[in-house]
């Protein structure tokens, strides 16, 4: 591995796939399970770096340890079946291109949202479609610059795995700042844009100010806030801290202070452990200090933070360090989903339990949440109406502003992990369910709504 010898973890050094059969923390392993890994690293993307593995995988814990399986590929991210093919692929020193296109057939069947994101929510000026951008609710934007499109780690649930392994044949690229301009121009209702990527704090400051500095030179009464979405303060704090343009990076967000806009970093945070390190807490202090506003957000992932102990801790932790605690996301389904996925019931059990621990300071948290086509969904509770079990659901987000904060009921199913495994109390459609034909709609665009997790 390119790295091994310095141990100096402020420099910046990536681990991948290449890495693995080499990488000593995991000599202890089976030469099974090492295999294993192997073979879902050729399927699912792998990125980490030594951060990471320095500091925040407990290595005495492995496999159980929720960084190493929110890092680190995981032998039951890939079916039995898919697994043994690429164990014995391996196991005969296939080619490059054999792995590879064993590989993308394994990776065509992990449902890895196609067109229809792209359609979907895709804004127009001028009737030319603006490809990096994205526009679902009313007062916020995504902008998708180009250069941000990676992580300094990757999660092994992240819904964004086919652009990291290049199924994704036009990425999301950004449009030119101009672009953005001119749309938040024509679109006085945006009150804020929400720069994510991948992670855009990959960018470099020099690039990322390109983005920025014209936005705010524009001058635009109606954008009041920006955000930033990024795992970087979890993954790789010395981008605050002593990487060489951290200081430039600091001013960046001082100067976007000092225009008059809000500065939100929407951080994501799966587990409190990220939050532990001093270097961890000493970029949150100086992302802090520039004036910015951090709001925390994560889902919940089975092996990774599926205990409301960790999200109790995770939330007190944020807010101990002035961070805000804003969503808890239900996993979607994509990936290795039959590996990571939650069930709603579940889920709410697990929010519930972590909520009630904590003092109204954190209870800013919304949740457990789905982003689905028709919006951010909430799951508030299991009622008894009548004498049949309900989950009572909520937007908190909505394609349409009416539905948002518009209670109504699911049949409860323990089982179900989805919005499209609901159905409605009384049979029938939901509320926001509207012609022939939108539930089927629905189940297939479903499955290609992301999440912005920031950084992600
Ligand atoms: C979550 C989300 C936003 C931001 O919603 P807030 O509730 O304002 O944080 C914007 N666009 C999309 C597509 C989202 O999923
Ligand atoms: S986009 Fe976000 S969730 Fe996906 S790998 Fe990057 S940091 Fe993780």
């Amino acid at each position: 591995m390119a790295g091994m010898q310095p141990r100096n973890s402020k420099t910046f050094q990536v681990v991948t796939k290449r890495d693995l059969a080499t990488l000593p923390h995991l000599a202890g392993l089976p030469e099974e399970e090492r295999l294993a890994m192997q073979a879902v690293a050729e399927v699912l993307p792998f990125r980490v770096n030594r951060y990471v593995i320095d500091e925040l995988i407990d290595w005495d814990r492995i496999p159980e340890d929720p960084i190493f399986q929110l890092t680190f590929p995981q032998p039951g991210m890939l079916t039995t079946r898919d697994r043994a093919h690429m164990v014995d692929l391996l196991r005969r020193g296939a080619s490059h291109d054999g792995l590879a296109a064993a590989a993308l057939e394994i990776r065509r069947r992990l449902n890895p949202h196609p067109a229809g994101q792209k359609t979907l929510n895709v804004p127009r000026l001028d009737g030319r479609a603006l490809p990096g951008l994205q526009h679902k609710y009313a007062e916020t934007v995504l902008f998708f610059p180009s250069q941000g499109q990676t992580c300094h780690a990757y999660c092994t649930y992240c819904f964004r795995w086919p652009q990291f392994v290049g199924l994704d044949e036009e990425r999301f690229a950004a449009s030119e700042t101009d672009d953005l301009i001119g749309y938040l121009r024509a679109h006085p209702e945006v009150s804020n844009v929400l720069i994510t990527g991948g992670d855009p704090l990959v960018m470099r400051t020099t690039l990322l100010r390109r983005y920025v500095e014209p936005l705010l030179a524009a001058d635009l009464p109606n954008l009041r806030s920006i955000r930033i979405g990024s795992k970087a303060l979890a993954y790789w704090p010395h981008r605050f801290l002593g990487d060489r343009d951290a200081d430039d990076l600091m001013r960046l967000f001082e100067e976007i202070v000092a225009a008059g806009k809000h500065l939100a970093v929407m951080a994501h945070y799966s587990h409190p452990r990220e939050l532990s390190t001093p270097s961890s807490q000493a970029a949150l202090a100086r992302v802090r200090a520039t004036g910015a506003t951090v709001r925390c957000q994560a889902p919940l992932i089975r092996h990774v933070n599926d205990d409301a102990d960790a999200w109790a801790q995770l939330w007190r932790d944020e807010v101990r360090h002035g961070a805000v605690p804003y969503y808890m996301f239900i996993e979607r389904d994509t990936g290795a989903q039959h590996y990571f996925a939650v069930p709603l019931a579940r889920a709410l059990d697990i929010f519930n339990d972590a909520y009630r621990q904590v003092s109204g300071l954190a209870r800013t948290v919304r949740g457990p949440s789905m982003s689905t086509t028709p919006g951010k969904i909430t799951i508030d509770g299991v009622a008894q109406v009548g004498r049949r079990k309900a989950f009572v659901l909520r937007f908190l987000q909505a394609r349409n502003p009416e539905w948002v904060r518009q209670p109504f009921f699911a049949r409860f199913d323990p089982n179900a992990s989805w919005l499209h495994d609901l159905v409605p109390l009384d049979g029938g459609r939901f509320f926001f369910e509207q012609g022939r034909g939108w539930r089927d709609q629905l189940r297939v665009l479903d499955g290609q709504e992301q999440p912005v997790m920031g950084a992600s």
